[in-house]
């Protein structure tokens, strides 16, 4: 099983033992100051399963380099001896390690050091909406400076025993924005022309080259498409290729898409596999300049290991990088490899623990697996039987990771559910359209329980009845979520108002015009479950023909990969992701629609309601729910009836708590996670952290 990915490959000298690589995440562990311990024991678990080859997160080259307060910085000795560290404990436990040597650019956010309080640097003064900022142009010496950074971070690499670097080329960050007319406007020696657009990549690689030395190998991340108005041409990406293997790199990773692209690149609506093809032309282009033998890894939206030996299979590109899965389970290759890759906990490409968190301090971590990042806090023990008989109550997820985390502790355990499944509101998420690896998540869960030997009992609510069994216990982890909150609201019994619950649990039955009060996440997921177009497929070629993303770096295809008029005209497309006859309202007191979504995924499903015609309406006071709807005072002071066949109330959730008082009753230690915690800032991420919290804590 997945032969082409368990083929031993090389990178320069480097001989990796198979063809997937640990692509660079920012993890906010680089600048703690713990001396590393964290950064190293994440990076360890990871090499102990066999992940080939770990390439770091980014390592600015500079203080103006770094991408925010968080970021490791190649010239900080306390951030050396962290990462020395890192790659001691990663060489200990069998694995090899890169260091990404990384530039943000314009991409600087605010709080990175370098900047002094103000703009970052970039070749030209280009507004970034990523950084909300205008940079400084760098002036030649800057440049030549910069260029002579990079070849010093590689120099620090070797110093620290790492065995390779790969420099950050990609993605919109300093030496794209080189690449790119959009970003580099000069007319030096450093832009106006595609072989001077070209110059700054080519100077870092062959510094990069030297410093490094022969032997050591230079992986170099470019961008296959970046996605964006004005970005690099196709023919200048091929060409780039081609400049970068003279050059001396020995490997090229192909990343695809901007911060500021207007097409999803890592969000769950994204299918599977959509980016390979920059990789293949990539490598199209090497061959057909005589590099036919420099490995190109492809990266972006892979989430298994058969997606990666599929690709691998044509023959196309030599390593495929995946970096989040490795997040969501640390041992994806190892149980893939023993043909358990059904029991790899997936990613699914939720964002909101990992890329979303980058983009601030906190620390990365997976909402799937809450341990990510937390690895030395919470060590991996043996599972040896433990004394103690706990329950969980409540089978969401917070209460699965509760659980699966008091039996990896060793102790008995057996969970209680009222519903006749486990999952909760992670059930309701996996039907929402781009969201059905949600259920992948249960169903993972579910089985590790199975293999767990936790007795997960079904349809079961807690109650009096269950007063000796509770007081039998040594603990309880109390995971009963929440109930959707009933607002004050005249016509609220009325037979055509349900509330999000009843509405996701039989949305067919919902009739054409369908009115929700409230605007949060869950709102937002209801309202692209109303309106999905059944008939729209995953795939990546419809995906892509919907985005107007043209589908080969040499193809000619416009602005860099993007067709005339770019993502932004998703809504002017009417049916570009299809629509439904159904009209659906969401209505918010507030003025932000979907406020609590995170910022790599929020404008994604914005602007897929708005294509599919869902009216956002903001700012609202709700004056009484009607036979014929909702009569709502709009933002200007009139008065408005929203007309409706339903009415669904998804205003904000209250914690579900009748069974604390049994268990006040029962006299038993309990601890809370998830919904019965409190309801706010609930989502996923806090509801599966707070379950293993819990489960440690008991
Ligand atoms: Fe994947 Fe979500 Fe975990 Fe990030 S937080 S690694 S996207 S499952």
């Amino acid at each position: 099983m997945f032969d082409h990915v368990f083929r031993p490959g090389a990178i320069g000298g480097l001989v990796l033992p198979h063809r997937v690589v640990m692509g660079a995440m920012h993890l906010n562990l680089e600048a703690l100051d713990d001396g590393g311990r964290a950064l190293a024991a994440f990076y360890a678990e990871r090499a102990g399963e066999d992940a080939g080859l770990i390439v770091t997160g980014g390592t600015a080259v500079s203080p103006a380099g770094a991408g925010g307060p968080g970021y490791g910085m190649a010239g900080d000795a306390g951030h050396r001896a962290a990462l020395a560290r890192a790659v001691r404990a990663v060489h200990e436990a069998g694995g090899r390690i890169a260091l990404q040597l990384f530039h943000a650019g314009r991409y600087a956010l605010p709080g990175a050091p370098g900047t002094d309080g103000g703009a970052p640097f970039a070749p030209s003064p280009v507004y970034s909406a990523f950084s909300r900022s205008t940079p400084r142009e760098l002036t030649e010496e800057q440049i030549l400076d910069t260029v002579a950074d990079f070849g010093r971070g590689a120099a620090v690499a070797r110093e620290l025993g790492f065995d390779a670097v790969e420099v950050m080329g990609s993605e919109g960050y300093l030496i794209n924005q080189f690449t790119a007319p959009a970003t580099n406007r000069r007319d030096d020696g450093w832009g106006g022309d595609a072989g001077r657009r070209r110059r700054f990549p080519v100077e870092v690689a062959r510094a990069v080259r030297a410093a490094a030395g022969d032997g050591f190998p230079v992986l170099f991340r470019m961008s296959g498409a970046d996605l964006v108005e004005d970005g690099t041409p196709p023919e200048e990406t091929a060409a780039l290729a081609v400049a970068l293997a003279e050059a001396g790199v020995d490997a090229l990773a192909v990343g695809v898409g901007w911060h500021e692209s207007p097409v999803p690149t890592v969000q769950a609506q994204v299918p599977a596999g959509t980016w390979a093809v920059y990789a293949k032309e990539v490598k199209a282009a090497l061959r057909a300049a005589g590099h036919g033998d420099l490995p190109v890894i492809a990266s972006n939206r892979f989430n298994r290991l058969g997606q990666a030996d599929e690709v691998l299979a044509t023959g196309e590109v030599d390593f495929v990088a995946m970096a989040r899965p490795f997040l969501a389970d640390p041992a994806i290759v190892t149980k893939s490899r023993a043909g358990r890759a059904d029991a790899v906990n997936l990613c699914i490409a939720c964002n909101e623990a990992c890329i979303d968190r980058s983009f601030g301090t906190e620390p990365v971590s997976c909402l799937v697996n809450p341990r990510a990042g937390h690895e030395s806090e919470f060590p991996l023990l043996d599972v040896v039987e433990r004394p103690g008989r706990y329950a969980v109550i409540g089978a969401g997820v917070a209460g699965l990771e509760a659980a699966r985390t008091l039996a990896g502790l060793g102790r008995h355990v057996e969970v209680y559910e009222a519903a006749q499944e486990p999952g909760g509101q992670f059930r309701m998420a996996a039907k929402v359209p781009g969201k059905a690896e949600f259920g992948d998540t249960i169903r993972h869960h579910e089985r590790e329980l199975r293999e767990l030997g936790v007795d997960l009992r079904l349809g079961h609510r807690i109650g009096h009845r269950d007063l000796p069994m509770l007081r039998a216990l040594d603990g309880v982890v109390l995971a009963t979520g929440v109930l959707a909150h009933r607002p004050m609201l005249p016509g609220l019994a009325l037979p055509h108002v349900l509330d999000y619950q009843q509405a996701f649990a039989d949305p067919d039955a919902l009739g054409p015009r369908v009115a929700v009060i409230g605007g949060g996440g869950i709102a937002v997921d209801l309202a692209h479950l109303l309106t999905a177009d059944p008939d729209v497929k995953a795939e990546p070629e419809e995906f892509l023909a919907a985005h107007a993303v043209t589908g080969a770096v040499a193809a000619g295809g416009g602005a860099g990969g993007v067709g005339a008029g770019g993502g932004t005209a998703l809504a002017e497309r009417p049916g570009a992701l299809g629509r439904t006859p159904r009209r659906v309202t969401l209505m918010r007191r507030g003025r932000r629609v979907g406020a609590g979504i995170g910022p790599s995924t929020r404008w994604v499903v914005m602007r897929e309601l708005r294509a599919a015609g869902v009216e956002l309406l903001t700012g609202v006071g709700y004056e009484e729910i009607t036979r014929e709807g909702v009569l709502v005072r709009e933002a200007e002071g009139g008065l408005r009836l929203v007309e409706a066949d339903h009415v669904v109330l998804a205003s904000g959730q209250e914690p579900e708590l009748d069974v604390a008082v049994t268990l006040g009753r029962a006299g038993v230690p309990f601890e809370t996670a998830g919904g019965a915690a409190g309801t706010e800032r609930l989502n996923a991420v806090r509801a599966t952290a707070e379950g293993l919290r819990a489960a440690h804590r008991i």
